[in-house]
């Protein structure tokens, strides 16, 4: 069937057609051993609770953004849940259905529903609860099974409704190594502009999409999501806010960078793409503003090295710079997407699956 699919310019290669520089062997053994330490994390989490919490808050979860940023193929094919999603596929045993039109339609829209959902329960007992943190992984992942148990693809988590999809997208959406997506041999097909069929044009793809409810909630996402950023870290939560109220003030900080963002794109009128990797590295921004300190205290844990004050503003300095570039090159992306795939004249280019739910040419 691959073979079948037009070729696609190099600047938006699809996953085969990508090097591949990491051998099958190697990522197995890193998706083993990827779900053998969250396995021990769980066990580390119920039994030995601040050092569970501290692992996971404090250095894994602070590092990933950067991952998404840099790498997102690193952790797209690494992720336990992705692996425990796509164990049913591996050993023959799913059945393989199509992915469900809910998810298909609103996917997107349930899972940044769900992120802000644990995100926020973060600060009423995740942080603080080892036992809770425990039982949410595991809950996590026996839905994540029972996904790949039924759907096709990774179309019953991973590309659907996965919270942390939303952010690998906006922030995966002009990586700076590109790593071929290791789980779908072949493709079947189950996701809409999916961004392990085609990394680098995703996301454009998202945007430049002719339903424009698909759109949309793209842009939606990314018009809240700087503000719920710095309202998770600058609203304190309980005891200083009761939950409801530090709720409020969490959606009033959302709702004012959503509405910075429909306002700018009703003044602007700016091409599709404009705004909202603008809003995602913002957010990115805003994260590493305030993680590094939290980073910083963690160093100083493991190694008794202490960051000065000095030193973590450079960081934050360097990160506002490195985000500053991300959106140059990624401004020049939506450029060469617009002129060389949607450009009239230029041949067809299929990007995506040829696949039912996948099968999306870019209209010439
Ligand atoms: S659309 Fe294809 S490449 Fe993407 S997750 Fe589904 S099977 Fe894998």
């Amino acid at each position: 069937m691959e073979d079948s699919i037009n070729s696609s310019t190099n600047l938006f290669p699809r996953y085969m057609e990508i090097p591949r520089k990491i051998s099958d062997t190697m990522w197995r053994f890193i998706q083993v051993a990827g779900v053998i330490i969250a396995l021990a994390l769980t066990y580390v989490l119920f039994f030995y609770p601040d050092t569970g919490l501290f692992i996971l808050w404090k250095i894994a979860v602070p590092l990933l953004p950067l991952v998404f940023v840099v790498v997102p193929g690193l952790w797209r094919n690494s992720c336990p849940l992705a692996f425990i999603n796509q164990i049913p596929r591996i050993f023959g045993f799913t059945k393989g259905l199509n992915t469900p039109a809910i998810f298909v339609k609103y996917g997107y829209m349930i899972a940044f529903s769900i992120l802000f959902i644990l995100v926020t329960s973060r600060k009423i007992i995740f942080n603080s609860s080892g036992e809770a943190t425990a039982i949410l992984i595991l809950i996590i992942v026996v839905l994540t099974f029972i996904g790949g148990l039924f759907i096709k693809g990774k179309g019953g988590f991973c590309s659907s409704i996965c919270p942390v999809l939303p952010v690998e997208r906006i922030y995966g959406q002009s990586p700076f190594i590109v790593l071929p997506n290791m789980h779908c041999r072949p493709c079947v097909g189950c996701t809409v502009y999916c961004y392990d069929y085609n990394p680098s044009a995703a996301y454009l793809a998202d945007q430049y999409y002719e339903n424009k409810f698909h759109s949309f909630l793209r842009k939606l996402f990314a018009s809240f999501f700087p503000g719920y950023v710095l309202s998770y870290f600058i609203v304190a939560g309980p005891p200083d806010n009761p939950v409801f109220l530090m709720i409020a003030k969490m959606l009033m900080f959302s709702a004012c960078s959503s509405i910075i963002f429909f306002l700018l794109e009703l003044i602007i009128k700016p091409s599709a793409n404009k705004l909202p990797p603008l809003f995602g590295i913002t957010a990115f921004s805003i994260y590493y503003w305030f993680t590094f300190p939290i980073l910083s205290e963690s160093l100083f844990v493991l190694s008794g090295i202490k960051l000065s004050a000095e030193v973590i503003y450079v960081l934050r300095f360097l990160i506002i710079l490195f985000s500053l570039y991300w959106l140059i090159r990624t401004y020049a992306k939506e450029k060469k997407f617009i002129s060389e795939i949607l450009a009239p004249g230029v041949p067809v280019f299929t990007l995506f699956s040829s696949d039912k739910v996948g099968k999306i040419e870019v209209k010439v």
